[in-house]
């Protein structure tokens, strides 16, 4: 049991509150139609691949000792390093979900009058939300001291975000056209463009 250390018990109110911004967005989408689902059998595979590093995992490292095996130490300070980065990973995660609205979905699909959105946070980086999920997999490696608990998000999203990505992209350009290709020009993929100086 680990929980009772600080750094756990704040990455555990982190982690509800992770959880808990998706619930909420869930909700606001549910009955928004979609037109497009390239929800299939990779799809599928590449969600279910998560839940072990972002769920299961940190559950068995706080609750119990079953993951003591990959256990090691850290200089104090790292965990709270950890904290204020998956800290700022939650105000990415929510801000996206927040300026992408109805257009949200948890895999790469199109609702009915989906709209592109340019602005906010998307005004400057395509897959902000995906930035907070690299940033949630760096803190949470950090905020654990478990190899396992700690870092097994990492090879999960990797594999999602190199499957995923030129599919969503593709997709994108597909149903918006110039409009898209226009807007990969001017934006950085997970972080903002640096400005041309004239
Ligand atoms: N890749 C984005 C969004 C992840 S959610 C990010 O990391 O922030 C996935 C869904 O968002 C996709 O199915 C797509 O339909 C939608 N989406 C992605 N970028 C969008 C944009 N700029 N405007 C509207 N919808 C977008």
């Amino acid at each position: 049991m680990n929980i009772a250390e600080p750094p756990n018990i704040a990455f555990f109110i982190t982690w509800i509150v992770y959880f808990g911004i998706r619930h909420v967005f869930i909700k606001r989408t549910e009955g928004e139609k979609k037109t497009l689902s390239k929800m299939d059998g990779v799809e599928r595979l590449l969600l279910l691949a998560m839940v072990p590093g972002i769920m299961v995992l940190p559950l068995l490292y706080l609750f119990s000792s079953v993951l003591s095996l990959a256990d090691y130490s850290l200089p104090p300070i790292v965990p709270w390093i950890g904290l204020s980065v998956l800290f700022g990973s939650l105000l990415m995660f929510w801000r996206s979900h927040s300026d992408l609205g109805q257009n949200w979905s948890v895999s790469i699909e199109l609702r009915e009058g989906h709209e592109l959105v340019t602005e906010g946070i998307y005004g400057r980086i395509r897959h902000p939300m995906y930035t907070s999920i690299w940033l949630w997999a760096i803190g949470q490696g950090l905020t654990l001291e478990n190899w396992l608990a700690g870092w097994a998000v990492v090879p999960a999203f990797a594999l999602m975000y190199f499957l995923r990505l030129p599919r969503e992209e593709a997709m994108m350009c597909e149903k918006f056209g110039d409009q898209y290709r226009e807007y990969m020009k001017r934006t950085g993929r997970l972080l903002p463009k640096p400005e041309k100086t004239a």
